[in-house]
């Protein structure tokens, strides 16, 4: 199969169990909740996305033919022999939609630990290294375990208050204050609500977005 790219760049991780991590971010174009589109964000199945993953022009972007030629692109943004495990987070978009066995093969030929960040509603191949589900409302979860839950909070349906996942099979739980573009008070009121169920529930920890206050990409 062949796989459409958004992006392909190196940088810290910002969010959740491998915060401050280095690692080759490589984002697939496409999801399954929403198109991308803002005329069609009201009726996604998922209205909060902040993430740019149309087409494949961005940075490393493109359309690869096979599992080894992006293997190598990914390898390339690796820093050579200066130490530490290589890692790369298959991101979105949904990555669920295009990483398949034979790709995270040529990860691990490479040396790779293989990470995801999915939204859950389709199921991972066993080979995946770290798995991170961030469930969305209104979207079935079918990946109920891995290792570490990191629910976007608070989210308005009833389906994704925390304590529906707090029996999943997962290492870590993590809550994300919804960010709100443009509206920092109202994203701060969701820090302090995230903050404080997290006081009240300790199975979960805050995740703050660090890239985003660190201006990192
Ligand atoms: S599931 Fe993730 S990538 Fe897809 S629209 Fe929602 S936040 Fe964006």
């Amino acid at each position: 199969m062949s796989y459409a790219v958004k992006e392909i760049y190196l940088t810290l991780q910002g969010e959740g169990n491998h915060t401050g991590r280095a690692a080759v971010f490589m984002r697939f174009a496409g999801c399954n909740l929403w198109s991308g589109l803002e005329r069609d964000r009201e009726e996604a199945n998922c209205k909060f996305c902040d993430t740019d993953f149309i087409g494949v022009n961005g940075p490393g972007g493109g359309k690869f033919k096979t599992a080894a030629a992006l293997a190598d692109a990914v390898a390339a943004a690796w820093p050579q022999n200066a130490g530490g495990k290589p890692y790369v987070i298959c991101t979105g978009g949904e990555p669920l939609l295009q990483l398949d066995t034979p790709l995270i093969k040529a990860f691990h030929a490479r040396g790779f630990e293989v990470g995801i960040e999915t939204n859950g509603t389709i199921a991972a191949p066993a080979e995946i290294d770290w798995i991170c589900v961030s469930p969305k409302a209104a979207a079935p979860l079918v990946q109920t375990s891995g290792n570490e839950l990191k629910l976007v909070y608070p989210q308005k349906e009833a389906e994704t208050h925390p304590s529906r996942f707090e029996q999943l099979s997962f290492e870590h739980f993590y809550l994300q204050p919804l960010d709100v573009i443009g509206d920092p008070a109202q994203t701060a009121a969701h820090v302090a609500s995230a903050a404080a169920y997290c006081l009240a529930h300790p199975l979960w920890r805050l995740s703050t977005q660090t890239h985003k206050i660190l201006g990192l990409p």
